[in-house]
């Protein structure tokens, strides 16, 4: 029986495919630390994880039996990926599978952060009672969506998703790609209807100058921010800007600088650079809306990556 370590979790929904299929399925978290005495003295042959286990060089020297790792999701920074494939082990990701997760809290925090959600949430349990007309005074300046330029960096999957929700809603769409030149965007209706739209991308500075909102959707492929300083002053002063990519795509002093002087309105982030002890200081300041690295996270995705986990595993471990 071959056996597989789930070592940041997965989809019941993958496992059950897996255990149908005869595999030996530990879904128990081993720490960092262990993993190697584990994985060895058990024979695990294929191990999946996450964001959180780090697959290193010493990880892949120290198991010789292993034949396999797959990133449940799409960024494979904590997989040392030409490593591994040098050594003979395959490696994997689910890249699609998360798309309309990532997108749909792009713009979860958009329309949080246009409606002031974000601090409402904050100070109407601790002011609500006693100071309603205060807080709805403050509030009441929201803008709506609906018209407003939607710029976009990094047009592949999340970010050709994003546009999608984007056209619904009835804004603009601007994009920058290094790679992409031109696409079509799909839009699938309720009643089978379909409506195809070609969108030509076009240079960062367009993007950063033009955009009402802005979202990062581009890998993580070095240290260097994509946007620093530079590219932050180009930006409309009430633009808003999200990075759910990953962590210090945007460099996060430079953001917290630009949000303390109000050179640009508000930011949200999902991703940190710091991850899992983000910055208190950035995440103090008042226009910013947050969450914890949740972009994939919804029930219907972790569902679609535990069955393409489990169809890696099938296809190339039998
Ligand atoms: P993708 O590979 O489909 O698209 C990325 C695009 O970025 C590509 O088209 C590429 O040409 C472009 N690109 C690369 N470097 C660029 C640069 N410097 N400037 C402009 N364009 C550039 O990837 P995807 O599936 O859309 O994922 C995008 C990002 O989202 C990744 O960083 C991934 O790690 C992250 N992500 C985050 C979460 C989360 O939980 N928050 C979940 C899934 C993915």
């Amino acid at each position: 029986m071959k056996k597989i370590l789930v070592n940041d979790g997965m989809s019941s929904e993958g496992i059950n495919i897996l255990e149908e299929k005869k595999f030996f399925v530990e879904t128990k978290h081993v720490p960092q630390d262990k993993l190697i005495q584990e994985i060895n003295s058990n024979q695990f042959e294929a191990l999946v994880v996450r964001s959180a286990t780090k697959v290193d060089k010493a990880i892949i020297d120290g198991c010789e039996n292993l034949k396999m790792i797959i990133r449940g999701g799409v960024g494979m920074d904590n997989i040392d990926v030409e490593y591994a494939e040098k050594k003979g082990i395959l490696v994997f990701n689910t890249p699609s599978s998360s798309s309309t997760a990532v997108a749909e809290l792009v713009f979860a925090h958009l329309a949080s952060m246009t409606r002031f959600l974000h601090l409402s949430n904050r100070l109407m349990p601790l002011e609500g009672e006693v100071k309603f007309k205060d807080l709805k005074k403050s509030f009441s300046n929201g803008t709506e969506l609906k018209n407003k330029t939607l710029g976009i960096i990094g047009f592949g999957r999340i970010g050709q998703e994003l546009a999608r929700i984007g056209i619904g809603v009835g804004m603009n769409i601007i994009a920058h790609d290094l790679n992409i030149k031109k696409t079509k965007i799909e839009l699938k209706f309720f009643n089978g209807q379909t409506k195809e739209f070609e969108i030509k991308t076009t240079n960062l500075k367009e993007v950063l100058s033009q955009s009402d909102f802005i979202s990062v959707h581009v890998p993580k492929l070095s240290k260097k921010a994509i946007i620093g300083t530079k590219e932050i002053q180009m930006m409309k002063k009430n633009a808003f800007i999200i990075n759910t990519a990953r962590g210090g795509v945007i460099d996060e002093n430079a953001l917290m600088l630009a949000l303390e002087k109000g050179t640009i309105s508000c930011a949200a982030l999902d991703v940190y650079e710091n991850e899992p002890n983000p910055s208190i200081h950035l995440m103090m300041q008042h226009n910013i809306s947050l969450s914890p690295h949740i972009g994939a996270a919804t029930i219907e995705a972790q569902k679609r990556i535990g069955i393409e986990v489990a169809n890696l595993i099938i296809a190339h471990l039998k």
